[in-house]
């Protein structure tokens, strides 16, 4: 690739070292809709020699019985090298993601690394504890590696996703098996070869780059692989559940879709609603799992609001991900730009009044302008549908009863925000609202990791992050011994 200088490789990363391949899967710029790459696509043969490779690393290390302090000096190692090659890896996301170089150095490679940071710090602090019986016997709670976890991340934030299964998994003392989207597949190959540099056992983190329904398959339905844990839309989600019974019961938790709601009251402070509700669509062109796609506003504040937002979408100017400085995102994907236009002109037909946008920018590669639709009924596709784009609905409603009914999603229940300056109102909505996450007054994760992330319904099953994300990777054994 012209101008870039870092290796791009087409083969898996396994037992430490990089496993040549034929080219099977073209990897584009969404920038500018030119290929800069081709990866393979492993096979069930291939997902076997990676699992092997990690239960072998797992015997010849003792990674999961080694004192903890161990596995945490290993990984802190880990996260310094990850650190300090920052720019390499901002750069490598940029070529094929949607994610600006300078957005992905310090958002997702810095934080990267504090999370696996994070993690580590559980290693020698979390673990089992005793019970109380009666006195003729002695009972505990040990808990244990579950040995091989087979991890599936998708295109948006791709290192940073693989700092979410990775960083629990080690440092709860497992091996990983890990596929990457066959869209951003490289940084996940490079934070893999980190770890060998930095120290943590060869084998202990093996990527295979692939499809879904071959190489994802082989993951899922792997008999040596102990539990799945994967991030992607509720489709994939469903079919790996599917996967997993037919082959074989494994434990498995699933991060996926959401279409989430944005509900700003009538008392609430509308410039900082209106800050949030842009940051809450726009990073990343609205292509990340907790959008909040769904905006909410009491009737009386609607029009103001309305041309606040507006003002805010009309700053976002495109930009090649690997410019120097940052700009609008593109669309992951032409296919990916299709399918939100069709659902944007569908929801004008029906009568939607688009507010703003509603059209790809005038430019190489795939952007769509910054999307505001009022006017649409409840049941529209663009209020249903998880767009994943930036595009964003806008109904009003008169009573708090009536937001709270608009803010229910039949399937998801990813988060939620609410604005209001009344605190019993926040305090009393943010129990009823079905969702893993609430924000009040924000949106938006911080940088608090302890908090855990995922969805209610069909939005997942289980956590990333925080304590629960490395409890996840660890299984628990009830002893009882008489006296
Ligand atoms: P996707 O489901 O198409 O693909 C995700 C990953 O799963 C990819 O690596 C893909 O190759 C693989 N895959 C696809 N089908 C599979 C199958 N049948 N078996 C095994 N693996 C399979 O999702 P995407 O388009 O890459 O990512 C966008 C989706 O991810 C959105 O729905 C978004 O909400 C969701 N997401 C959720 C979270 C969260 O924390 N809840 C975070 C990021 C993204």
């Amino acid at each position: 690739m012209p101008g870039f200088d870092i290796p791009l490789p087409a083969g898996h990363f396994i037992a430490g070292a990089y496993v040549p391949a034929d080219e099977a899967i073209d990897v584009i710029s969404p920038s500018t809709g030119l290929k800069v790459g081709a990866i393979a696509c492993g096979d069930a043969q291939v997902v076997d020699q990676a699992v092997r490779a990690a239960r072998a690393a797992l015997a010849r290390s003792n990674w999961g019985g080694i004192s903890p302090r161990e596995r945490l000096r290993a990984l802190h190692a880990w996260a310094d090298l990850i650190e300090a090659e920052a720019d390499t890896l901002a750069r490598m996301e940029a070529i094929c993601s949607s994610r600006p170089a300078q957005q992905a150095r310090t958002g997702d490679v810095m934080v990267t690394a504090e999370q696996i940071r994070f993690f580590a710090e559980f290693a020698d602090k979390e673990g089992g504890h005793l019970v109380p019986t009666s006195d003729q016997a002695f009972g505990y709670i040990s808990d244990h590696p579950y040995g091989v976890i087979g991890a599936i991340t998708p295109w948006n934030f791709p290192i940073s996703m693989a700092g979410w299964k990775l960083g629990p998994a080690l440092a709860a003392g497992n091996a990983v098996v890990i596929k990457p989207s066959e869209m951003t597949p490289w940084t996940t190959l490079y934070l893999a070869e980190l770890s060998v540099r930095a120290g943590l056992p060869a084998g202990l983190i093996n990527v295979v780059l692939g499809d879904g329904p071959v190489t994802g398959t082989a993951i899922t339905g792997h008999p040596d692989i102990d539990k799945v844990s994967f991030t992607g839309s509720t489709r994939a989600g469903g079919a790996i559940m599917e996967n997993i019974a037919r082959t074989g019961i494994k434990p498995m938790t699933l991060e996926l879709g959401g279409k989430s709601p944005m509900v700003v009251f009538d008392d609430a402070d509308l410039d900082l609603a209106a800050d949030c509700l842009d940051r809450g669509i726009m990073p990343n062109a609205g292509q990340f799992c907790v959008a909040g796609s769904r905006i909410l506003v009491a009737r009386s504040v609607a029009e103001p609001l309305a041309e606040k937002l507006k003002a805010r979408f009309a700053r976002y100017a495109p930009a090649d991900t690997l410019a120097d400085e940052a700009g609008f995102s593109p669309i992951i994907s032409a296919g990916q730009m299709a399918r939100i236009d069709g659902i944007v002109q569908a929801a004008r037909a029906q009568g939607g009044d688009v507010l703003c946008g509603g059209a790809a920018f005038d430019r190489d590669g795939s952007y769509y302008q910054p999307t505001l639709i009022a006017g649409v009924d409840h049941n529209n596709p663009a209020v249903t549908e998880e767009i994943f784009g930036p595009v964003a609905t806008f109904q009003t409603f008169e009573t708090e009863q009536e937001a709270m009914a608009l803010a229910a999603h039949q399937t998801y229940g990813l988060c939620a925000g609410l604005f209001t300056r009344d605190l019993s109102r926040a305090l009393r909505l943010t129990r009823q609202v079905e969702a893993g996450t609430v924000w009040v007054n924000r949106y938006g994760r911080s940088r608090d990791h302890i908090l855990p992330t995922g969805g209610w319904k069909a939005s997942g099953l289980g956590k990333d992050l925080g304590r629960e994300a490395y409890l996840a990777n660890r299984r628990t054994k009830s002893v009882l011994i008489d006296l």
